[in-house]
């Protein structure tokens, strides 16, 4: 072990020396970054620490080389050792996932997403406008069927999570290319309990008759029945698409099974890699054997040339993902968000749906008489990290929020575990009750700026960092 940790002290040493002798600032920045993240108790709930060996696997040749097209077809000569690592990384994705085909190019989750909104009309709007014209490409089309399809691929429709509810911007919403490629409608959450409305979002399906159903999200505590999602999909003759980039990691980890794995039910899956999957900055997509061939032209059709430097990241991580270490991480994500969220219900806090079920929390911080961006701006005085968040029909909008979202990935592979999440939930209630909002020049309370008193969020820090070195990050790493 010792032998080890100094081989990873040696690699980043030697590393930062090269990179300082060209632009000492760079180096400076990527050492002050580390040790940032050592310091500070960090509860975003998309991020985590990805391993040495997956950061180590990202710098190096890879990233010289032009890779268009799929393993063992390239546009570029000389790409046989990016086949080497692309095709291990989409067979660590199938095995680990248990999917039938598995796309490893995209750059990240929003990429990940347009290749699938496309894969999609490429299979069933696309294709058949080809087998009707009998060609076999577009480039064949008279011009006036290509008018014609050019309109038909603009006139589709998509059903995703209200942004709201917990959905991510890419499942057809306006600042998005998605909502402007997509008519789109959203299904969203019972006002009551919070949880999803599976009867209202049938109904939704039935009148709206969707092209795609977009299931997945960034901000819903609980789990999704994708079973069902796919009996409503295949109702109306929509595709279901889950984008799982949230809790992929709990797919991984075999934590979310059976009606809440969604790739036995899913046509298409999309993902990031870096959040509870714990990869580099990436996305992917899994697809069943009809969606393959669409998938695969994601590149050059919406994604600049593959990154073969992450691909070679993504192998390690879900080489990572495989080994039975990895399932108690999953394990131990959702049991640290259970105690997290339980220590602050106890406290009085309010949290979105009663609760969590999975690596996420949702802390609707009216309660406290904050908005969203005072309660992330006073918890991060107190060297705590977390992001405002919106709550179902957020009265402050999406920019200033009500409510804060803790996730416990990040902490997880730390090492933190109940006890600390217990005091973690005193920590948050602590700097919550304190702070209140200040007031804007005409007197009335600001939604922006906070106060709170420095003694608070100093013993706040100092108790962060005391928790947090009891759980060093990257131990074997010593720059010093
Ligand atoms: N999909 C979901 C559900 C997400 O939460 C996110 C990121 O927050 C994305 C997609 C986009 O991922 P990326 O930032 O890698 O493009």
């Amino acid at each position: 072990m010792a032998e080890e940790l100094s081989t990873q002290s040696v690699a980043y040493r030697s590393a930062l020396d090269v990179i300082r002798a060209v632009e000492p600032r760079v180096a400076d920045a990527i050492g002050a970054e580390v040790a940032d993240q050592r310091a500070s108790l960090k509860l975003i709930a998309s991020e985590n620490y990805a391993s040495p060996a997956v950061l180590l696997a990202m710098g190096n040749w890879f990233s010289d080389k032009y890779a268009e097209g799929t393993i063992g077809r390239r546009f570029y000569a000389g790409c046989r050792n990016v086949d080497t690592v692309e095709a291990l990384a989409a067979e660590h994705a199938r095995e680990l996932f248990g999917a039938r085909h598995a796309y490893v190019q995209p750059h990240s989750g929003i990429d990940a997403n347009l290749v699938a909104f496309w894969a999609v009309l490429s299979q069933r709007v696309e294709s058949p406008a080809l087998a009707r014209a009998g060609v076999r490409q577009v480039n064949d089309l008279a011009d006036a069927d290509w008018d014609v399809l050019r309109r038909e691929l603009g006139d589709q429709r998509m059903l995703g999570m209200s942004l709201d509810a917990g959905g991510h911007l890419t499942h057809g919403f306006r600042p998005n290319i998605s909502g402007k490629m997509f008519d789109q409608r959203s299904y969203g959450t019972d006002p009551v309990s919070g949880l999803l409305d599976y009867d209202a979002l049938r109904a939704t399906a039935r009148e709206f008759r969707p092209l795609i159903i977009v299931a997945g999200y960034s901000a819903y505590p609980r789990l999704v029945n994708f079973r069902l999602m796919r009996e409503i999909a295949d109702e109306v003759g929509a595709t279901l698409m889950v984008d799982m980039a949230h809790f992929a990691g709990l797919v991984a980890g075999k934590v979310l099974t059976g009606d809440f794995d969604p790739v036995p039910h899913a046509q298409i899956v999309t993902t990031t890699t870096h959040k509870s999957l714990r990869g580099p900055r990436g996305g992917m997509v899994l697809c069943d054997d009809t969606l393959a061939e669409h998938v695969d032209r994601g590149c050059p059709m919406v994604l600049g040339g593959p990154l073969p430097h992450v691909m070679a990241a993504k192998a390690v991580a879900l080489a990572e993902a495989r080994q039975p270490a990895f399932q108690d991480y999953a394990r131990c994500i959702v049991d640290n968000a259970h105690r997290l969220a339980d220590g602050l219900l106890r406290r009085g806090a309010r949290l979105v749906t009663g609760g969590t079920d999975n690596h996420l929390v949702l802390l609707d911080v009216a309660g406290y008489g904050l908005t969203g961006r005072q309660a992330e701006a006073a918890l991060l005085d107190s060297n705590i990290v977390t992001n405002r968040n919106s709550v179902p029909n957020d009265p402050n909008g999406a920019w200033y929020t009500s409510g804060v979202r803790l996730g416990t990935p990040a902490l997880t592979t730390r090492g933190l575990g109940a006890a600390e999440m217990d005091e973690i939930a005193a920590l948050i209630d602590t700097v919550l009750t304190a702070a209140t909002p200040a007031t804007t020049a005409s007197g009335a309370p600001s939604r922006a700026k906070h106060l709170l008193d420095p003694a608070v969020s100093a013993e706040v820090a100092a108790r962060a960092t005391e928790l947090l070195d009891g759980f060093p990050l990257y131990p074997g790493i010593d720059l010093s």
